[in-house]
């Protein structure tokens, strides 16, 4: 700090020591030297006798005044011996020069009392102004001591000053109980944001102190005079522009006194830790995060399904080395260092603690080529496999296959170890495989029904199904079909190897019933009727099978493993054997093999069964309409004449003059006549579906009106519609010209109207006919019982009718006959009804049909 600001600490310069230069220095020294002194005693003296003898008529009577003046400065200036020197001179020089006599030393009584009176006042002045002149020294002495002093304690109140400006903590003095800023210093003024303090009371300069407990502690202090000091005390200070800077501080706040040691103020010292505190708080939290980090990795580490390990080997492997020997060297010494427990329960430990340090070699199964090949890819995707799939040996024994995620460890070219994490996949690829065999089953199930029903001829049938099965199934199929006689003939072999070419034929031709045994497992499900599966056929099996030698050593050389034989069993009887045979493929038939083969059989026998029930069902036909054909004809023979004979009658009758008689028999005549009608009509119907069933229905193209013909029809009807309570009305054209089969649209219309007076419970029928370019279209509507919906699509196939036989007559012939005609003439037939309500039949015709069809069927 500057000295100027602190004029109290420069000595005053009254107490300024004398200051000399060499000359007055010297002559300091000599008026301070013996001579000086007697002399200055002597030089006085001689003074005050020349003043005395110059100026003796002025002061008379007294001639010791200026002696006592010498004396005076004799003991002053040089001390008592000095002053007793001056005396003794003044003595004589007044004894010599005034007091007579004069220029004598000679004395008078009374002037010698005189003189004594002066040696004795003045040996006392001398002494009062030795010991004024010794006080006044030491006077000197104590105030110089006390500037001293008081300089010192200026300058160590500077210097503190001085260092507690300069302090790098936070300084501030306050004074009295209302603890008044008297220093800040500028760390602190900086937390206090440059506020003016100094000379005010913290409450006033410091608000924000009060609420924190500060001003309170300073209290505390003051009246107490302990010494508070807190670690890490979180203090905030207002700013000026309204924000607040926190701080943490290592407080301490000490009380000061003054000179008596009375309290008069507190110092507070404030070491900023903020930054420290920070840094600690931040480390803390990153530490608790880590922790927490680590605790959730560990947690989940310890919860997760999947396993979690690290395996290490025990020797670094170079990643130079051959790939095949680094894998060899994986296998042996693998070893696992690190894993959670689900990893060891993967395994069948209970947890990881047992399983640690466990060989991996003792669970990967090493002669796996699986495993070897999903090392490679290890190695040389670079250490790191995504689904690295592991086939490994439970401690149990069970094989398992996990998924491993699996990461490497390198270091310096040297394969240490690798971090992985796998999943077990067993169950999962059981399924798959499982939903697979499925899957392959169904599909060969299908494709089996498939071919089955391709066509009729069984035989064929059975050699193309078995064909499906190699090599999906088996690698050998065999079908043997009974023959009349009841021996079975090898009708099919089937083989998924070339190789088996040779000894199939050979096989072949040895037969199957000189040279197998009854044992055998295809003779064994022929005459049992029940399948035979041989999951393992041993050497002992095989010579049970054979009845030759030969046989057997052949069936050997194919070194079958499994087989399965199922019967074909079709309505109670035994028709043949299919055998499936595993051999090279090393595969093992079980009963899910079986169950399918089964179901095989029995979709096959199924074929067969309905392959004959077809064969039955036409040969039925054939005959029905054969029966049909003949007996139509047969029953139309008598008709005509029938019907010759009724009209020959009816003209007799009318020769006959009128009575009750005539009348009776016209009346007979015309209910046979219209029976016969009836009758033929029916016979007719039963003509054309013979026809139409053999292929032999004609149609006979014209140029014709159609609207002609459906008037012609319309007025044949109306008696019959009229008997039964209904009217006719027909709605066409003029004309609708066509080129059609005049008699069989006859039919069709015919059919269509006498149903719609059948069916139409008396009610108005109206027929409609329109036409276009192209088409003509016939409505028949009625108003009747109508059609139920689920027979609608029925009504116009064969035999075919929605009422009871009790309630309507009818072959069911007539919408078959009508369909096949609008058919053959290239248009379609509809019907819209509500049951109860009516049905609207419609007829659509091309006018030209595009090809004259001649047949039906
Ligand atoms: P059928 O009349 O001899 O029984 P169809 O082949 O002519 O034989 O008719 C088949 C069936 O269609 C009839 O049995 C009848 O149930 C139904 N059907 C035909 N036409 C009508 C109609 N207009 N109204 C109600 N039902 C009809």
């Amino acid at each position: 700090m500057p000295t100027s600001e602190h004029p109290g600490a420069a000595p005053s310069p009254a107490l300024r020591p004398p200051q000399f230069n060499a000359r007055g220095w010297r002559l300091h020294r000599l008026a301070h030297s013996p001579l000086g002194r007697y002399g200055l005693a002597v030089l006085s003296t001689a003074l005050a006798l020349l003043i005395q003898l110059a100026l003796g008529r002025f002061i008379y009577p007294t001639p010791f005044l200026l002696f006592f003046g010498a004396v005076m400065v004799s003991s002053w200036w040089g001390g008592g011996r000095p002053g007793l020197l001056a005396i003794t001179l003044s003595l004589g020089a007044v004894d010599y020069f005034f007091f007579p006599p004069f220029h004598s030393f000679k004395l008078e009584p009374g002037n010698a009392l005189l003189l004594g009176l002066f040696a004795v006042i003045g040996g006392i002045v001398s002494r009062l102004n030795v010991a004024l002149r010794r006080t006044s020294a030491e006077r000197a002495e104590m105030l110089e001591r006390e500037r001293q002093v008081r300089r010192e304690t200026e300058t160590e109140r500077a210097r503190l000053h001085e260092l507690l400006m300069q302090a790098p903590s936070l300084v501030a003095l306050f004074q009295g109980p209302e603890h008044v800023f008297l220093l800040s210093n500028p760390p602190s003024d900086e937390a206090l944001g440059h506020r003016p303090v100094l000379g005010k009371p913290i409450r006033e300069a410091m608000p924000e102190a009060v609420e924190q407990g500060f001003v309170a502690l300073l209290d505390r202090v003051f009246t107490t005079g302990t010494v508070f000091k807190a670690q890490e005390m979180f203090m905030k200070f207002l700013q000026p522009d309204g924000s607040q800077r926190e701080y943490f501080l290592n407080l301490v706040c000490q009380p000061t006194r003054d000179v008596q040691g009375r309290i008069d103020g507190v110092a507070t010292f404030g070491f900023d830790v903020t930054d420290f505190v920070r840094a600690r708080q931040k480390a803390e939290a990153l530490t608790a995060q880590l922790q927490r980090t680590e605790e959730r990795y560990v947690s989940f580490v310890n919860q997760s399904t999947e396993g979690i390990f690290r395996v290490d080997v025990t020797s670094p492997i170079p990643i130079t080395m051959p790939v095949e020997e680094q894998i060899r060297i994986m296998l042996r010494d693998a070893y696992v260092v690190e894993c959670n427990d689900a990893m060891a329960r993967m395994y069948g430990f209970d947890n990881a603690a047992v399983f640690m340090g466990a060989r991996m070699r003792t669970f990967l199964a090493q002669e796996d080529s699986r495993n070897f090949a999903a090392l490679r890819g290890f190695i040389q995707s670079g250490y790191r496999q995504v689904d690295l799939e592991s086939h490994e040996l439970a401690r149990d024994g069970t094989s398992r296959i996990f998924l491993n995620n699996l990461v490497g460890i390198i270091e310096n070219g040297h394969f240490l170890g690798a971090w992985g994490s796998q999943r077990d996949v067993t169950e999962q690829r059981h399924a798959e495989e499982e939903l697979k065999r499925a899957e392959s089953h169904a599909r060969f199930l299908s494709e089996a029904s498939a071919v089955l029903a391709s066509s009729l001829d069984y035989e064929s049938n059975l050699r193309n199904v078995v064909r499906l099965a190699v090599p999906a199934l088996a690698d050998w199929c065999l079908v043997d079909l009974a023959q009349p006689d009841g021996a079975l003939r090898r009708v099919e072999t089937v083989y998924s190897s070339p190789e088996d070419a040779e000894q199939t034929l050979q096989a072949q031709r040895l037969g199957i019933n000189g040279e197998l045994s009854l044992e055998s497992p295809v003779l064994q499900a022929f005459h049992q009727g029940r399948s035979i599966l041989i999951q393992e056929l041993t050497p002992e099996i095989i010579q049970e099978s054979a009845k030759t030698e030969e046989l057997a050593q052949l069936i050997a050389r194919l070194h079958p493993r499994s087989v399965i034989a199922v019967p074909l069993v079709v309505r109670g009887r035994v028709l043949g054997v299919l055998s499936f045979i595993t051999s090279h493929s090393g595969r093992r038939l079980t009963n899910v093999e079986l169950k399918l083969m089964e179901e095989l059989a029995r979709r096959a026998a199924l074929s067969v069964e309905n392959a004959w029930l077809y064969r039955d069902a036409r040969e039925a036909i054939r005959l029905r309409d054969e029966f049909l054909s003949i007996a139509s004809h047969e029953l139309k023979t008598p008709l005509t004449p029938l019907s010759l004979k009724l009209q020959m009658l009816t003209r007799e009758a009318q020769r006959q003059s009128d009575s009750p008689f005539r009348r009776a028999v016209e009346n007979y005549i015309t209910v046979g006549s219209r029976q016969v009608k009836k009758l033929s009509e029916l016979v007719s119907d039963l003509l054309d579906v013979a026809r139409i069933g053999g292929g032999r229905l004609r149609l006979e193209l014209e140029e014709m009106d159609l609207s002609a013909l459906a008037r012609e029809i319309v007025v044949r009807g109306e008696s019959e519609a009229a008997r039964l309570g209904s009217t006719l009305v027909l709605e066409a054209p003029p004309s609708v010209i066509g080129h059609w089969d005049r008699l069989r649209l006859e039919q069709v219309i015919t059919n269509l109207v006498d149903n719609a007076i059948k069916y139409g419970a008396g009610k108005p029928i109206r027929i409609q006919l329109e036409s276009d370019a192209d088409r003509a279209i016939l409505r028949v509507k009625d108003e009747g019982i109508g059609i139920a919906p689920e027979h609608l699509s029925r009504i116009f196939e064969r035999f075919e009718r929605a009422v009871s036989e009790r309630h309507y007559g009818g072959l069911g012939l007539g919408l078959y006959i009508t369909r096949t005609i609008v058919e053959a003439m290239g248009g379609s037939i509809q019907v819209e009804s509500t049951l109860g309500e009516g049905a609207t039949f419609t007829v659509v015709l091309p006018r030209r049909p595009r090809e004259a069809p001649s047949s039906a069927g």
